[in-house]
């Protein structure tokens, strides 16, 4: 889970990379992620559930990367999580493992970090 942050913008992080918690999407598309919130030093993010949520969070925060929304195809499976509903309504802020959009990629797995 992570959460909004005041005042928060693209630039915040200085961008490129655009910073989104621990994870980041980078001038060019990349998902990158950093385990030290404090780090500027990404590796790219290779998971496709943790791609997914970072890409949904990116387009949902940021008008200027609606392009990175991710885009359902027939086999992707409703969240297991929010049952579709796109995150907890009560809890706008709390990030669903779906990234708020109510479906998941078809045979992705949430893997420990
Ligand atoms: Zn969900």
């Amino acid at each position: 889970m992570t959460h909004d942050q005041p005042g928060e913008t693209i630039f915040t992080w200085g961008a490129p990379p655009l910073k989104f918690g621990p994870g980041a999407v980078d001038e060019i598309g990349h998902v990158l992620y950093s385990g030290d919130e404090m780090s500027a030093a990404f590796t790219a993010l290779t998971n496709d559930r943790y791609r997914h949520i970072v890409l949904a969070q990116a387009a949902a925060r940021f008008p200027e990367l609606a392009q990175l929304r991710p885009t359902r195809r027939p086999e992707d499976p409703v969240c297991p999580s929010c049952r579709g509903a796109g995150g907890v309504a009560q809890y706008p802020q709390l990030i669903c493992e779906c990234g708020n959009l109510g479906w998941i990629p078809a045979g992705s797995v949430l893997e420990p970090f």
